[in-house]
């Protein structure tokens, strides 16, 4: 008995399912699913098989063939981070189905009352499963090391429709009585006015990149293989489809850059504004935060970021959160390849300078715990949302760049290529990288200390921050505010939100309050459209003790639910020693929980938690 993952309760000894039928049938008013999932192992299997579970309850376990019950254990009280194991006892069975619902705390699963939609006439769920989430929808082996294909059927109140991170079977349709078999009564399936959706999946995923929404939704092609799907009307669609219509490029010059794509569809997804990350690489439907269309086309970065996904993570993935760099590292340096390409060298050197911003300040915030500083550190009994930082990110794309820069972008190029031929949908740990580097790279360990990129805390000295002509003059009009200087309109005439992040960013702490409502008032930077200038700035303000700014503070605070705006928003109200500011932050939690996915809501409830 060995853990595969130090986040799951598989065992390395057990056989991993390689296929998941699912049947779900959503119950709105309850927020709940009741559901059967049915295993497929490679093998018969005699003895234990144990499955992740979290928040579900079970109700029964069957051998598909002979409908006869499977005998199984299910403890009585759970881990609130990592859920209960639910131990089957196999005889020779080479399936399992499970029958089980979902329940109003299953944090994979946000329930939006129709109050909380844009249209305010239909409810609306989506999930978020990353990264050990999925557990709370259905009983799996939920260890990225185990990559099962699936498929759904869907069983919804008209008149919703449902999307997946999979391919359409067949068109909607209506109930067919039996077919729901033990997941749900025939009265219930077949009931007046329920539709099925069917999908499926057909290349092995890692559990966390399973996803569903369904609600009011509607779509418009913008790209031969890019649909982009929204709730919130026509006017929300047509914004969306402007934003993302250079899709069909980016696909282009990823396929370029690493070879084809492999997934077939690359559709959009643009959630409610509660959606707790900027985008989440669902394979052939990304899901994306309403905040990143901002008009300018400069949401494309995210959906850069997304896509990239498609070859470094979606392709080839991590085998525990411990090696999330691999995921993240590669794909953030695959992203401004891409950026590189179809916005130019001067953009994509930009995303660089806010990312060492980034790198920089999770030095600071970590720097009681170095651990996590590391590319690769030791997550046990650590919640991996509870950590979650730009490190493997930020450190992992430096690492990356270090090795292009020591071999020239040629061969780093054709070695990236070779990478992702190699290992593609499998899941791999950061020792097969480095064997695979120093195979393919011969005397690379000789050249750039390895160990202490992927060991070592902090920011190794081989790191850079990046050289460019916009980045410099951004640094230096930002160092000049100390000195009383504000930047001129000339100046600024050709900046985009991510030049005012950057300069935002690179002011010098302390910040004199008064001077800060001098920038804000000749730029208007807190009520900017632009989500990561706004929020900037009033993270920058409330640090710097200026008390002008918490109606809009709590305004964002209500407006969105992406935990890149709650995490330093949250944290700047809580980190001081000011008695006003943290009462003004359990409030607004107290006012907004409701409108946040479960996983932000944990996120700031540690925030708060560590700092009352
Ligand atoms: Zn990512």
């Amino acid at each position: 008995m060995a853990r595969l993952d130090p986040h799951s309760y598989t065992d390395s000894s057990h056989p991993l399912a390689t296929h998941v039928a699912l049947t779900l049938y959503f119950d709105f008013a309850a927020r709940t699913i009741q559901g059967s999932a049915l295993l497929t192992l490679p093998a018969a299997h005699t003895g234990p098989l144990i499955l992740d579970t979290r928040s579900l309850v079970i109700h029964s376990a069957v051998d598909p063939l002979s409908g006869k019950p499977i005998p199984f254990s299910f403890p009585a009280s759970e881990d609130p981070i990592f859920g209960r194991p639910l131990s089957l006892s196999l005889s020779a069975q080479s399936a399992a189905l499970v029958v089980f619902s979902t329940t109003p705390s299953s944090s994979a699963l946000q329930w939006l009352s129709p109050a909380q939609t844009a249209s305010k006439a239909h409810p609306f769920v989506y999930t978020q499963c990353q990264s050990i989430h999925v557990r709370s929808i259905f009983p799996c082996q939920d260890t990225p090391a185990a990559r099962f294909t699936f498929s759904a059927r869907l069983n919804l109140p008209r008149p919703l429709t449902a999307v997946m991170a999979a391919a359409r079977a067949v068109d909607p349709r209506d109930p067919t009585a039996g077919e729901a078999g033990p997941a749900c009564p025939d009265a219930l399936w077949c009931a007046p006015g329920r539709v099925v959706e069917e999908f499926v999946m057909d290349r092995p995923i890692p559990p966390y990149l399973f996803a569903f929404a369904a609600g009011d939704i509607a779509a418009r092609d913008v790209g031969p293989r890019t649909r982009v799907h929204a709730e919130g009307g026509a006017a929300l669609l047509d914004a969306a489809a402007r934003e993302f219509a250079g899709a069909e490029d980016m696909i282009r010059a990823g396929e370029a850059l690493f070879g084809p794509y492999e997934w077939g569809r690359f559709d959009l997804l643009v959630l409610p504004p509660s959606f707790p990350y900027g985008g989440m690489e669902n394979p052939m439907m990304v899901f994306l935060t309403p905040t990143v269309i901002k008009g300018d086309a400069s949401g494309a970065q995210v959906v850069a970021h997304e896509l990239a996904h498609s070859w470094t993570g979606n392709l080839i993935t991590n085998k525990t959160n411990e090696h999330f760099w691999l995921n993240e590292g590669f794909t953030t340096y695959a992203e401004r390849r891409i950026v590189e390409v179809v916005q130019g060298e001067e953009r994509a050197a930009l995303n660089t300078g806010i990312g060492w911003k980034g790198l920089n300040e999770e030095m600071e915030r970590f720097k009681d715990n170095m651990e996590f500083t590391k590319l690769k550190p030791n997550l046990d009994g650590i919640d991996p949302d509870d950590i979650y930082s730009q490190v493997p990110y930020e450190k992992g794309f430096q690492f990356l760049w270090r090795i292009e820069r020591q071999i020239g972008r040629p061969s780093f190029d054709e070695f990236l290529k070779k990478y992702i031929a190699t290992f593609k949908f499998q899941s791999i740990d950061t020792e097969t990288f480095l064997e695979f580097l120093k195979a393919n790279v011969p005397g690379i360990e000789n050249q750039i200390d390895l160990q202490l990129w992927v060991e070592g805390t902090g920011i190794p000295p081989d790191a850079m921050e990046p050289v460019s002509a916009i980045y410099s003059k951004i640094v230096s009009l930002a160092n000049e505010f100390k000195l009383g200087k504000i930047p001129k309109e000339d100046e600024v005439a050709d900046w985009s939100g991510q030049e005012w992040e950057l300069y935002i960013e690179n002011l010098p702490k302390p910040v004199d309050a008064s001077q800060l409502t001098a920038l804000d008032a000749r730029y208007r930077l807190s009520e900017s459209r632009d989500y990561e200038v706004k929020v900037a700035f009033l993270q920058l303000a409330v640090s710097s003790g200026c008390r002008d700014y918490h109606g809009e503070v709590e305004k964002t605070l209500k407006q969105v639910g992406r935990m890149k705006y709650l995490r330093p928003l949250y944290t700047a109200l809580v980190h001081g020693t000011a008695e006003e500011e943290k009462m003004l932050a359990r409030r607004i939690f107290a006012e907004a929980r409701d409108c946040y996915h479960p996983i932000a809501q944990g996120v700031v409830e540690s925030i708060l938690a560590k700092h009352s």
